[in-house]
């Protein structure tokens, strides 16, 4: 193995992780890392200004940059290797342009690897016929439309899918949905062109796993409404934005289905993997440049209070130095979650997955929380980016399934370990009697709190 470039875009990046970047990568994630820097940064607020005058439409900063990302050959970096188009980086790589990209919340957009689009052209890619693929996947693809994923509903419990209500009935070769939607790209928006939309096909199934269907709606199919749209703790998340959706009788052809009937859970599943890591390194990148800010202040000659910087109070220097033993602690968690995606598979990886799903969404509104109180008055409002990147790390709590579901997930698969740990400690018991025995000394309650020798 050569020597490691010395770019800033690797100095984050853990030594025995940074071993295992292809040559290719190492100059993709250098060229990502200056992309944001140069052209994203520096222009957050041009994007801002010109999203004032129209809230619904890609502003035309984003617009030029995406057509240099494409001939510059930084499009699509996400995809899989199986994709001709594909880059060639494996999730692990990958994962290190994504905290780079996540510095600016619309920097993923400006190389088409934003969400809900990376999940959905996986989704469309893995599971889509050669016809459906052509149709509805190569437009993202190129980045001519967008799409999304309607999945939640407002009268039912989404973190357990099984209770998806919205009705998908099928009538000589149509079917008709019927039902409310929440989330999903806003409407307004004319880019967004078709609902991946999940619903119940067949609810006398025994099976609840097999009760549900994906199909793709198009936008303007008759009956499909937008309800209102719906801001995320204020914020209007323009250009894409966030709507509800009443489908009434809504008809789309029976091609339209994905992989086939009572097949949506399949479906959900291998969508979420890699998504959910791509968000929580993209959160990391927040932090660390919520964390530059921190400094900056801390720094600042013009704010000190009782005649000392802010960093040179003692409670400070400590909260800089707890914020950057999170956030790499953190990132270590991500890279492990997507280096075993790549060994192992996403079902292997599934516990590495919802480590990172807990940990660092929750970990990194912690850190810029902090952030925005070293900052003072200023880091609460548009003066800095802080409110926004503190907003995105608190919605990825929820998105994409709540964390509390992940940690009853997680704890009930740790529970199911109890029995093979009580032997552990039995065995423990029955050599310490043993030991006792052996050298004279009288066995005391030690290992009481497992049960009696005999169950051995
Ligand atoms: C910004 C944002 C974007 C989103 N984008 C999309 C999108 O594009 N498409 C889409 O379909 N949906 C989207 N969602 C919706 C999101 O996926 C759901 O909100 C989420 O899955 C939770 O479902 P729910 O809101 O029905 O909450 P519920 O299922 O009703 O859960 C409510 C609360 O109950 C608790 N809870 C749930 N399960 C457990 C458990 N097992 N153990 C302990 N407590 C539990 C949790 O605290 C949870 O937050 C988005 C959400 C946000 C915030």
């Amino acid at each position: 193995m050569g020597a490691i470039p010395d770019h800033p875009s690797l100095h984050r990046i853990p030594p025995g992780y940074r071993t295992k970047l292809s040559s290719k990568a190492i100059e993709i994630i250098a060229r990502v890392h200056d992309w944001v820097e140069n052209e994203c940064i520096p222009a957050d607020h041009i994007v801002k200004a010109q999203l004032e005058k129209n809230r619904w439409a890609m502003p035309p900063y984003i617009k030029e940059l995406r057509k240099k990302a494409k001939a510059a050959g930084l499009f699509n970096l996400f995809l899989p290797n199986h994709f001709k188009e594909s880059p060639g980086l494996t999730i692990l790589e990958y994962s290190c342009c994504c905290e780079l990209l996540g510095r600016v919340y619309w920097a993923p957009m400006t190389l088409n690897c934003h969400a809900p689009e990376t999940g959905n052209i996986e989704l469309l890619a893995k599971y889509c016929t050669e016809e459906q693929k052509k149709k509805w996947m190569q437009p993202l693809l190129e980045g001519e439309w967008s799409s999304a994923y309607s999945m939640t509903e407002p009268d039912v419990a989404a973190s357990d899918a099984t209770n998806i209500a919205c009705r998908i009935r099928r009538e000589g070769n149509e079917y008709v949905i019927n039902g409310r939607k929440l989330y999903g790209n806003w409407m307004a928006n004319e880019d967004v062109k078709f609902y991946i939309l999940m619903g119940c096909s067949d609810p006398d199934n025994p099976d609840p796993w097999r009760r549900h269907s994906t199909v793709i709606v198009p936008r303007d199919t008759p009956g499909l409404k937008m309800v209102r749209h719906m801001t995320i703790m204020g914020y209007d998340c323009a250009p894409e934005g966030h709507g509800e959706y009443l489908y009434e009788n809504v008809r789309i052809p029976v091609e339209n289905i994905i992989l086939g009937e009572g097949r949506a859970f399949e479906i959900a599943q291998g969508r979420l993997g890699p998504g959910r890591i791509h968000h929580c390194m993209r959160l990391l990148g927040q932090a660390e440049r919520a964390y530059e800010h921190a400094l900056i202040r801390a720094t600042d000659v013009r704010k000190k209070p009782r005649g000392k910087l802010i960093g040179e109070f003692d409670s400070n220097i400590e909260r800089l130095a707890t914020m950057r033993m999170e956030i790499d602690a953190l990132r270590l968690v991500v890279l492990n979650a997507a280096e075993t995606m790549d060994l192992l598979g996403n079902v292997a990886g599934r516990y590495a997955i919802a480590q990172s799903k807990i940990m660092v969404p929750l970990g990194v509104t912690k850190i810029i929380d902090e952030c925005m109180q070293m900052f003072g008055g200023q880091g609460l409002t548009q003066h800095t980016f802080l409110p926004e990147a503190w907003t995105y790390a608190r919605f990825v709590r929820i998105a994409d399934g709540p964390d509390a579901a992940h940690r009853h997930q997680v704890g009930r698969d740790q529970l199911k370990t109890a029995a093979q740990v009580r032997m552990k400690h039995l065995g423990y018991k029955k050599r310490y009697h043993q030991l006792a025995k052996e050298w004279g000394v009288p066995a005391t309650e030690r290992f009481e709190y497992v049960e009696r020798l005999e169950k051995l």
